[in-house]
């Protein structure tokens, strides 16, 4: 098995996956490999603890810096799902929740009862609908994503944020995908709290953060030994952490924009169909719905021509199953037949144009099929 660094089984693949997994980022594997070598535990006082504790609390104020936010509301968590758990938790208390209806199953799971906050054929939510739920009842917590997992569909988040705070209503926001690929400001978002994930940033996988907009009391998931000051017990891991915060503030690429409008172009021209593409969408995600061709032929072709993308929300458990995204936008015809295309910041233009040849081709020969 090649577990080179590159890639690992996959090094011949050219990835397009990234909205699943980002390629691990050089400035991450050298902050990692930094942070290995230190011994102590964080919590400890003598010097050895000392010196992690001071770069777990400097990677803590860079990350929280990075999100317009403050170090002492910076909580460590494994990653995306649990920093969504943590926040409907700890902001939920006694309120109603309502949450987009394309949210990840990180929120959906959490919020179980939830009523779902409408969305339009783009993915947007409908500011008119959320505004009359928070109309209707008891003072809410809102869940909404920056942008979705599987269209990239950027939702109106501090249009969504202005009305949460007209109605008494706290915002928690998804910013799982958009980290490192637009800004994510907490201030600027309007959000009193924001989950966010390094490893589709670039960073190490299994560590994220939670980040509140001010002073909340502790809900634990895990009590444990009261680091991350009672909010997550559990030693902290270090190395993950040092990782998380080397690839912060780290820009993606320019050109990704360019190369999601030609992967576009050509994919209409042999008849597919651009989830969201009306709206606002991160510049690395395009979702191809081919109507008609089912999203595992299409994926199995792409995999054995080289290539690696997704269908639905796969970052699940490597099934394909229906999508509610596409279904909450209308699309249902087509929610088995899209897939995800999701630039790297590591794809370059050879590999865009090779995938849009390969693509072509397949959506000539499976719409004949
Ligand atoms: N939220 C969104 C929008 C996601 O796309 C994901 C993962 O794909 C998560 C949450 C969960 O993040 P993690 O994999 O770090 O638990």
């Amino acid at each position: 098995m090649n577990l080179s660094p590159s890639g690992g089984m996959g090094q011949l693949m050219i990835f397009l996956d990234a909205n699943a997994g980002e390629i691990l980022r050089a400035e991450a594997r050298a902050a990692m490999q930094m942070a290995w070598e230190l011994p102590g535990n964080p919590s400890s006082v003598h010097g050895a603890g000392r010196e992690a504790r001071a770069l777990m609390e400097d990677s803590r104020a860079r990350i929280a810096a990075s999100l317009g936010g403050e170090a002492r509301h910076l909580i460590f968590t494994s990653g995306g799902t649990e920093s969504d758990a943590l926040a409907i938790r700890a902001l939920g208390v006694g309120r109603r929740l309502l949450i987009g209806a394309t949210e990840h199953d990180a929120i959906r799971a959490a919020t179980a009862g939830a009523e779902p906050i409408p969305v339009d054929r783009n993915g947007l939510v409908r500011l008119e609908a959320l505004e009359e739920m928070l109309r209707a009842g008891p003072p809410a917590l809102v869940a909404l994503m920056l942008a979705n997992n599987e269209t990239g569909v950027m939702g109106p988040i501090t249009r969504a944020a202005a009305l949460c705070r007209e109605h008494g209503a706290l915002l928690h926001v998804d910013a799982v995908q958009a980290l490192g690929r637009v800004a994510v400001d907490i201030k600027a978002l309007g959000a009193d709290s924001v989950a966010v994930s390094a490893h589709k940033a670039g960073g190490p996988k299994g560590i994220g953060a939670l980040l509140l907009a001010r002073d909340v009391p502790a809900q634990p998931l895990i009590k444990g030994g009261g680091q991350e000051k009672g909010w997550r017990g559990g030693t902290q891991n270090l190395p993950a952490i040092a990782g998380f915060a080397a690839v912060c503030g780290l820009e993606a690429p320019a050109e990704h924009g360019r190369w999601r409008e030609m992967i576009e172009v050509g994919a209409r021209a042999v008849g597919a169909v651009i989830a969201g593409e009306d709206a606002d969408r991160l510049p690395n995600t395009s979702c191809l719905i081919l109507p008609g061709v089912r999203a595992d032929l299409q994926l199995i072709t792409l995999d054995l021509a080289g290539f690696a993308v997704s269908a639905g929300a796969a970052c699940s458990s490597g099934k394909v199953a229906k999508s509610h995204v596409l279904e909450a936008m209308g699309l249902e015809a087509h929610a088995g037949s899209a897939i995800r295309v999701s630039a790297s910041w590591r794809t370059s233009i050879e590999e865009v144009q090779r995938f849009m040849e390969t693509y072509t081709t397949m959506a000539k020969r499976l719409a004949r099929g």
